[in-house]
């Protein structure tokens, strides 16, 4: 089998789940574009533990894990099985690097993770399991951890990290207030230009010190929890080799909400 692309994906509000927008359909195409994977392995900004930590169920619940949305949304199932096995096995490639993790057998998909991919898988015959961050580590960390998982490519496994490229959610919450008034705040697009010349010229270290290297990016990430997914894409596709090379393709962008850039990447 050849070696699957890594993913980025933005998630944005939960909406997507049920409205088949621009950027639903654009993640239909894209798996579309893709081998059928194997199985899933999703970096989720709506999971963080403090060890690495995996889901083991064979049967993980949907986790409705937001206030204040539609009826509609909370009835929405994504049944896909679990796989125990690539859990186990996310966690030795990850101890072979030095870094110890857990298996958690309870925990289920959350929106990040369940609402891309029924538009991407929406028979839900393609096992996922998710991979949850450890934010007050940092960037640093999560490019280590996705390196560490980068085997897993190979081996059938479509590696995602879901998150959002900008995410400051008070003002995408005015927005929603004033949609009249909502129109793309212009650090989002700088934001997001500066990380896709990074990206484009493989600049790593850049990457992973953005915090005080972009433009606006304590605007942009109040929080870092949603943009800690791409580091696991990225060093999933660069692997072990310090000058890692890969091919990056941003597939989407658009921003929503004012403050919500929803640019997607597939790293080859
Ligand atoms: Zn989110």
């Amino acid at each position: 089998m050849s070696r699957l692309p890594t993913l980025f994906i933005s998630h944005g509000s939960p909406m997507h789940a049920i409205d088949k927008g621009a950027v639903a359909r654009a993640w239909e195409a894209l798996a579309k574009s893709l081998p059928r994977p194997k199985a899933i392995l999703m970096a989720s900004a709506h999971w963080e533990t403090e060890l690495p930590s995996m889901t083991g169920a064979e049967h993980p619940a949907t986790i409705h894990d937001f206030g204040g949305f539609p009826q509609e949304l909370y009835r929405i199932q994504y049944p896909a099985p679990g796989l125990p096995a690539l859990a186990e096995r996310a966690r030795a490639l990850l101890k072979a690097q030095g870094q110890c993790s857990a298996i958690d057998g309870t925990r289920g998909l959350d929106h990040g993770a369940w609402s891309p991919i029924l538009h991407m898988y929406p028979e839900a015959d393609i096992p996922v399991v998710q991979m949850a961050l450890q934010t007050a580590m940092g960037a640093a960390h999560h490019l280590t951890m996705g390196r560490a998982l980068a085997p897993l490519a190979d081996e059938g496994v479509l590696v995602i990290g879901s998150g959002n490229m900008t995410h400051n959610l008070d003002e995408a919450f005015s927005a929603m207030r004033n949609p009249a008034m909502a129109k793309p705040l212009p650090y989002v697009a700088e934001f997001s230009a500066w990380v896709k010349s990074r990206i484009e010229a493989h600049d790593l270290d850049a990457l992973v010190d953005y915090r005080r290297q972009a433009p606006h990016a304590a605007r942009a990430h109040p929080s870092e929890e949603h943009f800690l997914p791409l580091h696991v894409a990225i060093g999933a596709a660069v692997g072990q080799s310090m000058g890692g090379t890969m091919t990056a393709e941003r597939v989407y962008s658009d921003i929503e909400l004012s403050s919500l850039s929803m640019d997607a990447w597939a790293f080859h």
